[in-house]
């Protein structure tokens, strides 16, 4: 297993094209960008921390390949245990970074086509599970990173693939010949990619019979020839450049320092190819990958909403309102949330399912209400939170007016709370709020792993209305046979 330093070193080995700000970065400097350098060192904790004699239990396990000892982020689960250590290694993280590691990403896509190839070739006598047993064991051996990659821009969301006026707006393959394929179109909203070593590309959606170039899946090089990355803007990201105070997380940043990623003719070798064409398991792979990464957002959410919740009880602490009962209510009202999140991804983890491949996977209809509260309830948590940081989160002077020889007297003295808190802690902790509420880290809530609307399509797939209907009827003393079988 790599330490966090390790993994950071063989970053700088890698001869990627990161565009950010319209300018293409030296690419053994990336990992040192300002706008990059904080989701650089959250990523490495997935690494540091697999190497704490506190968390092995969470951070490693043995490997169902050869029993060696892996990172649990390159890891197939093989219980409902695992599935639980997952949850709760990510809250566990999320304590300590405040925000996104981005590792969770590959992790599901590696244990969704783990288990969707291995029914593809079941089925249709395809090698494709072979070739991902292959590449899952040179994961473990490396302990590389691995960026998931589903999401594809989509143009008009009223066409299909096919149907767009520029092909380009869903990754496709293009050309296939004895040696592999070549791949060309992009992967939007990528998280943790720049600070990658690999990407697993999956489908975005269901696939229809003329979409069948559309259907595809492999692993390659976020350096590999033809592949280009543009760093995406995120809230008050030029404070990066200057000093820390105004950051608020400044050491871990905000979310997962997502980019646009073009596959511009990209060659992929068979052996990293896992779908090719096979549209009828396009959608069965989004909808595993998709459960398995819903099940995380209690966990990782769970624990960004400790460090918000902890974040507003110490401002209302350092501002003399800590006891008020309002302040108390509001805080517990943020803790049943945070709970509550957390309890969907324990319940949907603990009612896992062995799949034909061996790998278990969660309760799909528990994942999905998980995600769906998530669109809700971190924007309760962090409202309540904005609500007890006071307007000071808002329009706080910035460090160097604090430090200005001429006006920091003034910041001083003016946005002091109670006396004995020194004005720096009080602002420090303003910031963090400030950043941890603000716009980035709010629309990862909504949209990452899927907006509210696929999750709801899920659920009430899922949760047999009819058969609710059945129950009620049986207790109401009304014949089935009497009720109409669709509204009128
Ligand atoms: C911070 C962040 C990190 C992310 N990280 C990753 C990652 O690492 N890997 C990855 O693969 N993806 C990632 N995503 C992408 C995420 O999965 C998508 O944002 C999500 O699936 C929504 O897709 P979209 O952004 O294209 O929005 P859209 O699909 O455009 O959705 C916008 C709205 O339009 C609605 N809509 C869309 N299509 C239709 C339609 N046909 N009919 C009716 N309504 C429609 C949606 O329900 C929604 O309300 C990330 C997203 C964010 C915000």
């Amino acid at each position: 297993m790599r330490t966090g330093q390790q993994y950071i070193d063989s970053l700088r080995k890698r001869d990627i094209k990161v565009y950010l700000k319209g300018e293409l970065l030296e690419s053994s400097t990336v990992v040192d960008h300002p706008f990059i350098r904080g989701h650089v060192a959250s990523a490495a904790m997935t690494y540091d921390l697999a190497h704490d004699p506190r968390y092995e239990d969470l951070m490693t396990v043995k490997s169902h390949i050869d029993g060696r000892t892996i990172n649990r982020f390159t890891h197939i689960h093989q219980s409902t245990e695992d599935l639980l250590k997952k949850v709760k290694m990510l809250r566990m993280i999320s304590q300590k970074t405040g925000t996104c590691y981005q590792r969770c990403v590959g992790f599901d896509a590696l244990n969704a086509l783990y288990t969707v190839t291995f029914e593809m070739d079941a089925k249709l006598g395809t090698d494709y599970h072979k070739r991902l047993q292959a590449y899952l064991e040179y994961v473990q051996d490396t302990d590389i990173m691995v960026a998931g990659a589903m999401t594809d821009p989509k143009g008009d969301r009223s066409l299909r693939p096919g149907q767009q006026a520029d092909p380009d707006l869903f990754v496709h393959v293009v050309k296939r010949d004895d040696k592999g394929i070549v791949i060309r179109g992009a992967k939007a909203h990528m998280t943790g990619m720049v600070n990658s070593h690999e990407m697993l590309i999956m489908p975005t959606m269901a696939m229809a019979p003329e979409d069948k170039d559309y259907a595809v899946s492999c692993a390659l090089p976020v350096d590999a020839p033809g592949v280009i990355h543009i760093f995406g803007r995120q809230t008050n990201d030029d404070r990066k450049c200057e000093g820390d105070m105004d950051q608020g997380n400044a050491r871990y940043g905000i979310v997962g320092g997502e980019c646009l990623t073009v596959l511009e003719d990209v060659f992929v070798p068979w052996d990293k190819v896992f779908m090719c064409g096979e549209i009828d398991y396009a959608g069965l792979l989004v909808e595993r990958f998709a459960c398995y990464h819903r099940q995380n957002y209690g966990g990782c959410k769970g624990g960004v909403s400790d460090v918000v919740i902890g974040a507003a009880a110490v401002m209302a602490d350092m501002s003399g309102y800590g006891k008020a009962a309002h302040i108390k209510e509001k805080l517990n009202e943020m803790i049943h949330m945070a709970e509550s999140l957390y309890a969907c991804s324990v319940a949907c983890s603990a009612e896992g399912k062995k799949t034909a491949s061996g790998a278990y996977f969660v309760d799909p209809l528990l994942a999905n209400v998980g995600k769906h509260n998530v669109t809700k309830l971190i924007y309760d948590i962090d409202r309540l939170a904005q609500d007890i940081g006071g307007g000071l989160t808002a329009t706080m002077p910035s460090e160097a007016d604090l430090r200005s020889p001429v006006i920091g007297k003034y910041v001083e003295k003016y946005l002091k709370g109670v006396v004995s808190v020194p004005t720096e802690h009080r602002m420090r902790i303003g910031r963090l709020i400030e950043n941890m509420t603000g716009g980035t880290a709010l629309v990862e809530s909504m949209h990452g792993a899927g907006s509210p609307q696929a999750q709801k399509v899920f659920y009430s797939k899922l949760s047999n209305l009819e058969h609710k209907k059945r129950l009620a009827l049986d207790i109401a003393g009304v014949p089935v046979a009497e009720t109409p079988k669709k509204p009128a």
